[in-house]
């Protein structure tokens, strides 16, 4: 069975209607499972009908393809964990460029041998999505092995490096251009994409491993617009919408993120940021913390009036969050009032925290966005910090010249009471000491945050039973 032009527009509209409703949904907790639905749904009803387009006639390299991609995809979403989603995303990223990139450079050798079979609108539409789709596919190749630490995290600089880089970009962009002007001049092509994968390289090298986050959100929306250029090369409309929705939420995901890090787009591009802070943790004299049992924890927390957990990247690692749980459901019933608040980047990527105290089912009316908590910090008996570190150090609001300055934190050091569950007295992400921890009412809870709040519940539990 075929479809027709009547039907195969309605399946596409219905796609890009699954699409939209997807992102929507996407953006609270409470709808987003419904979002994953019916975005599923979207793309299944988009890969059908584009199947049972006339154009298709043979569907044996389909199913070849088919099989290769799902042995790679199917093992990779059991395989890799949560906290490495950013680089399952570049590595997703890549594949996505590649194909769209390559999918450009066959239209072009196919216009070119049917003679003039391209026209200036089609080559401006491919030149831009061969462009766009192989930086996207070496960037994000780099990123994904920077954020597996299979290369150097740190980042690559050398003096005029902006300048070569801005230099090879000028070099594609020309040459694509004399491609535009003169499609039959095919020896350009290859130059074409050689210059675009170099670029894709030299992009990523000055960028540090803590600003790959931003930047993996950057490439999704070079992505998606690699897409929506594809769209307008082989006249599908549902690539279009699809690579527009995706080119602008990478973006406006990856403003989300500057902000939320207080960092500009040039800082993050061109700022070298995630140098190896030798002089921060770990150097000097070791100052005194005080460090404090499950046991101790236990009695603060059940003598509190309310609590506050703000969760990190440790509790992602740990994957506390079902211990955690247990110890709300006693804690609440104990009639403490317990919360959680919710940084936009904490752990390693937005919406972190979010989806896992979702998948230990804390209620959605508990969560609180930082800039709702922070006015009621001064309030809060006990701040109970778990496997977080940036997302609460003072110095973004204390020392200007703390690689963090000025990134909005939860200021939990406001609470009356604070206690921190993490292993060591390690940095956290940017590699710089915590002033808090070192601080009068501060207790320190040395352990895994899985292990450690175990022993809590264990020791609420004998609370309870007296
Ligand atoms: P963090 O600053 O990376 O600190 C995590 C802490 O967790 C560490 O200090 C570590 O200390 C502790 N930890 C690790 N494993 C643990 C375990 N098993 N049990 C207990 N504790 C454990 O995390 P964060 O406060 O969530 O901050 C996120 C950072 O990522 C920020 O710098 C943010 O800018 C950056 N970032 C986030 C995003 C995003 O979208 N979320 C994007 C880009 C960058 P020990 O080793 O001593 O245990």
């Amino acid at each position: 069975m075929k479809l027709d032009d009547t039907l195969l527009p309605i399946l596409y509209m219905l796609a890009a209607m699954g699409f939209i409703l997807a992102i929507k949904w996407l953006n609270s907790p409470a709808t987003a499972r419904r979002g994953v639905i019916v975005g599923e749904i979207g793309m299944l009803l988009a890969v059908v009908g584009t199947l049972l387009r006339f154009e298709v006639v043979n569907y044996q390299w389909i199913l070849v393809a088919f099989v290769l991609g799902s042995a790679v995809g199917i093992p990779i979403a059991y395989i890799m964990p949560m906290t490495a989603v950013p680089q399952r995303t570049a590595f997703s990223h890549a594949c996505g460029a590649l194909a769209s990139a390559l999918i450009g450079t066959a239209e072009y050798y196919k216009g070119f041998d049917q003679g003039a079979g391209l026209s200036k609108i089609t080559m401006v539409a491919l030149i831009v999505e061969t462009l766009l789709g192989f930086l996207t596919f070496t960037a994000s190749m780099m990123a994904f092995g920077k954020l597996q630490e299979l290369l150097a995290q740190r980042p690559i600089t050398y003096k005029g490096q902006n300048f070569v880089n801005l230099g090879i970009f000028a070099a594609a962009a020309g040459v694509g251009l004399a491609l535009i002007v003169s499609p039959e001049r095919s020896v350009l092509f290859p130059i074409f994409t050689v210059l675009a994968l170099l670029f894709g390289v030299l992009l990523i090298i000055p960028i540090g491993g803590a600003d790959m986050p931003t930047v993996i959100a950057l490439l999704n929306s070079y992505a998606g617009l690699s897409a929506a250029a594809m769209g307008f090369v082989l006249n599908n409309k549902l690539l279009i919408v699809a690579g527009a929705l995706d080119g602008s939420s990478g973006f406006i995901l990856s403003i989300i993120m500057c902000r939320a890090m207080n960092r500009s787009f040039t800082n993050v591009l061109f700022g070298a940021f995630g140098q190896l802070q030798t002089s921060a943790a770990g150097a000097g004299e070791a100052k005194p913390v005080h460090s404090a049992t499950p046991e101790d924890a236990a009695q603060i927390l059940d003598s509190a009036r309310n609590v506050v957990v703000i969760p990190g990247y440790g509790m992602a690692v740990a994957q506390a969050q079902h211990k955690l749980r247990e110890m709300f459901d006693m804690l609440t019933r104990r009639g403490v009032d317990v919360r959680f608040a919710i940084h936009p980047v904490a752990g390693r990527m937005p919406g972190h925290m979010n989806v896992l105290l979702a998948e230990a089912d804390i209620p959605y009316d508990k969560l609180w966005e930082m800039d709702d908590i922070n006015p009621e910090m001064s309030n809060v008996d006990v701040a109970l910090i778990i496997g977080a570190n940036d997302v609460v150090n003072p110095a973004a609001e204390t020392d200007p010249h703390s690689p963090i300055a000025g990134m909005p934190i939860i200021q939990s050091y406001k609470a009356r009471t604070v206690m921190v569950i993490k292993r060591s007295m390690n940095p956290g992400f940017a590699g710089i000491d915590n002033e808090l921890y070192y601080r009068e009412n501060t207790l320190m809870l040395f352990g895994d945050a899985k292990a450690f709040l175990s022993s809590i519940v264990k020791e609420l539990s004998a609370l309870v039973k007296v």
